[in-house]
């Protein structure tokens, strides 16, 4: 028997529906949308460089950040040329990599879930183009530091674009948090990626933009599909940076739930890691295929890795006890040593 997806924790989406502010905002772009919207999205592009406080000529906006990305290899990379990054990463770049020609290398992640920095340094060759560097780390929630970053910075060689996607940031509270922004000057190759999927809670609507310097900037806007950015997700994005007080205090709530979730399946026995993003990583060798039947058995949808782990989205307080409620039974019996609990099979773990 299918038991029903009660909550959804598997793609780190924000917990909370859009502000009421932002939805009006929305509304009233619906009722124009018979008009297209700007053929580059100069307007959303000035307002977000003034939030970020840089230069517009720094800032490409982009179909969500996947579409940001997307133009920075169009932009770089030419057939047969190779794009290094970790794995695991974002399932995207492995396909972002084919639909360019790139060949894709990957080098593992250390044990304990952080990209390697010099693993990924020495995977730098000739015909690298791009070095992707997720920051936090999606699936393990995993930080390099600022003076990791800048070191790995001053070795990538000057033929080599640097991917710095920043999906999560909003969510790190870790005062060794890099502030990316300020390494663009001396990094002419760089480009931050940054969303309003996540911590913004716009998944919806795809909005995404990189920051870099202006002659990246201006080869990856070349790349950017004619009314690309619809008008409703640039009001809803206009309006959710009138918002920032409120939006910030929802981020707020979701690291405050990451850290009590964190605490409470530390207590039932599972070795999980500090995370800087929405989610957490349940790792091998805990019992992660016990875990994601219990979490599907019990109507929680998690993102699933046979045999290496489960990341599990932080969600509102309701869907977070009913993790820890499913899970605990798992904990409990993995710490007394006996064998897993049986429980249902069934499809409600995503694995796409
Ligand atoms: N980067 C990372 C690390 C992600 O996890 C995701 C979404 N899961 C994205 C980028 C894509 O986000 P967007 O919705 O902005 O395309």
């Amino acid at each position: 028997m299918d038991i029903p997806v009660l909550h959804r924790l598997a793609l780190n989406e924000s917990p909370f529906p859009p502000l009421p502010s932002v939805r009006e905002a929305m509304r009233a772009a619906v009722a124009e949308a018979h008009r297209y919207p700007q053929f580059h999205p100069d307007d959303l592009t000035e307002r977000i460089a003034a939030w970020c406080r840089v230069p517009p000529a720094r800032v490409a906006v982009g179909s969500g950040s996947v579409g940001v990305a997307l133009q920075l290899l169009h932009a770089v990379v030419e057939r047969g040329d190779s794009m290094v990054y970790a794995w695991r990463t974002f399932d995207a770049y492995p396909l972002l990599a084919s639909m360019v020609g790139a060949r894709s290398i990957t080098v593992p992640l250390s044990p304990d879930g952080r990209q390697d920095l010099p693993a990924l340094l020495a995977a730098l060759d000739h015909r690298t183009r791009v070095v992707v560097l997720c920051n936090p780390h999606n699936p393990t929630g995993s930080l390099i530091t600022a003076d990791d970053l800048v070191d790995f910075l001053r070795r990538v060689p000057p033929h080599v674009t640097v991917l710095l996607d920043e999906a999560y940031v909003e969510f790190a509270r870790d005062t060794r948090l890099p502030d990316a922004l300020a390494l663009l000057d001396a990094h002419p190759g760089l480009l931050v990626l940054r969303t309003f999927s996540k911590a913004y809670g716009l998944a919806a609507l795809r909005v995404g933009y990189g920051i870099g310097s202006p002659d990246l900037v201006a080869r990856v806007r070349r790349q950017q599909l004619p009314f690309g950015v619809n008008s409703v997700a640039s009001a809803a994005v206009e309006a959710s940076l009138r918002a920032g007080d409120e939006l910030e205090r929802r981020v707020e709530s979701v690291t405050a739930e990451r850290e009590r979730l964190r605490r409470q399946l530390v207590t039932l026995g599972w070795r999980i890691r500090p995370s800087h993003t929405n989610s957490l990583w349940l790792a091998a060798p805990d019992p992660v295929e016990d875990g994601a039947a219990a979490l599907a058995a019990a109507g929680v949808q998690a993102r699933h890795y046979p045999g290496e782990g489960i990341r599990l989205t932080v969600g509102s307080r309701e869907a977070n006890d009913a993790v820890r409620t499913a899970l605990a039974a798992v904990g409990r019996d993995r710490m007394s040593g006996g064998d897993a609990v049986s429980v249902a099979r069934s499809g409600g773990v995503v694995r796409a």
